[in-house]
């Protein structure tokens, strides 16, 4: 008898796709998500502290008491609120388990849940294991803002959650207060539940604010907020990240993670809790990437390509459909192979791999890597048909 898939739409991830050939054409990556920079000393001396000093067997299967509380004192300098940290506070094996529980405790077979696309690729595969049926919204053009009265219009007795990322991978759009407030009309209309994906948290431009919506006392009851310390400390190899719920989600929550993975590496745990003791290792991100931004969006500025600025995240779009009428599949492995810089097609981050004309690069980069793709990327004509 052959497998039955359970994901028979899936393959190999994009990420890994382009990596891969990134690293066979000697390209620069500006594909897979990741910097790549080092991260801090202090905390990797600090990850060898606690690995020396002996806190190297099971954390609790919440996570380290530590960890949880300075998250706790995070978030109430961040966004004005502390979640109980034994409660409500989980650590977990970065943000993808985070999602993945999020959704296996709440999505029930048949129930519906909203996702907007462009959208981050594990949310599907997260709701169809689990029986769920994702009912698409497409973002809009050309800032991929939410366009409320279609989301209120794909919203049916069957729709038991929503899916919010903000700000977005791959668009960089951040939500403002009044999509937090629509947002929350709804959810008190039907009843829905939120995963709210805040990875990249710290990571906003042009004095942008993030509005966790935690911060909002009616969807804090409702919400599972996911987030990773990946993204926020340059160490996405990590793979660890938490998860903010009130205590009924949290509890259902917990009873998916300790059969998940069960509990987060140890010492890693204890590192971070002392290093979160100093807010500014995270305040200081929004500037230090804004210079990133920046020296991308000046060097594309010299190509002929089109873009509208990212508000957050390490993600910047850009559009070529007034140079040709090629597939993004193709020039961004034309990119690859001929000019040596990697980046994701956006249409795989569509169900029905709608072709915008666009391609989304990583600026997570050393400056020098960056200087060299944008010299490379102002041949752009050169892949032209
Ligand atoms: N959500 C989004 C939007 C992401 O870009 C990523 C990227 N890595 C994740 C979740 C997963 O985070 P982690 O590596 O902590 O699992
Ligand atoms: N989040 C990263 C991105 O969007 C990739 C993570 C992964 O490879 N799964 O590029």
């Amino acid at each position: 008898m052959p497998l039955s898939s359970k994901l028979p739409h899936v393959g190999t991830t994009i990420f890994t796709t382009m990596s891969r050939m990134a690293q066979e054409e000697n390209a620069i990556n500006l594909a897979q998500g990741f910097p790549s920079f080092g991260s801090d000393s202090v905390l990797l001396e600090l990850v060898a502290k606690y690995t020396g000093g002996g806190f190297n067997q099971y954390a609790p299967m919440s996570g380290v008491s530590e960890l949880k509380q300075a998250l706790a004192v995070k978030t109430q300098l961040t966004q004005g609120y502390f979640p109980d940290p034994e409660l409500e506070v989980t650590i977990v094996s970065g943000a993808t388990e985070s999602l993945f529980a999020a959704f296996t405790a709440i999505v029930h077979p048949g129930d519906e849940v909203i996702v907007f696309e462009p959208a981050y690729d594990s949310y599907v595969p997260a709701i169809t294991l689990n029986g769920g049926i994702p009912v698409f919204v497409p973002l809009q053009s050309p800032n991929f803002s939410v366009d409320w009265e279609l989301v209120a219009s794909k919203i049916s007795s069957h729709t038991r959650a929503i899916v919010v990322n903000s700000p977005h991978n791959p668009s960089g759009y951040v939500w403002s207060q009044e999509d937090v407030n629509f947002l929350a009309h709804l959810v008190a209309q039907h009843g829905l539940y939120v995963i709210s994906d805040e990875v990249y948290e710290h990571i906003l431009f042009d004095g942008k604010s993030h509005i966790s919506l935690g911060s909002n006392a009616l969807l804090r009851e409702r919400t599972f907020i996911c987030g990773s310390f990946g993204k926020t400390f340059h160490v996405t190899g990590w793979k660890i990240g938490y998860c903010i719920a009130p205590q009924p989600l949290s509890y259902e929550f917990r009873k998916v993670h300790q059969f998940l993975t069960f509990s987060t590496v140890t010492p890693i745990q204890y590192a971070l809790a002392e290093y979160l003791q100093n807010p500014e290792k995270y305040q200081s991100l929004p500037t230090f990437y804004q210079k990133k931004r920046d020296l991308f969006l000046e060097g594309l500025a010299l190509t002929p390509l089109k873009f509208q600025p990212s508000q957050g995240s390490f993600f910047q779009l850009v559009s070529y459909g007034h140079l040709s009428k090629k597939s993004d599949i193709l020039i961004a492995e034309q990119m690859t192979r001929q000019l040596k810089v990697a980046c994701i097609p956006v249409s795989v981050f569509y169900s029905d791999r709608k072709d915008l004309q666009v391609l989304r690069f990583c600026f997570a980069k050393e400056d020098k890597e960056l200087n060299e793709a944008l010299n490379q990327i102002k041949n752009f004509d050169k892949i032209l048909d």
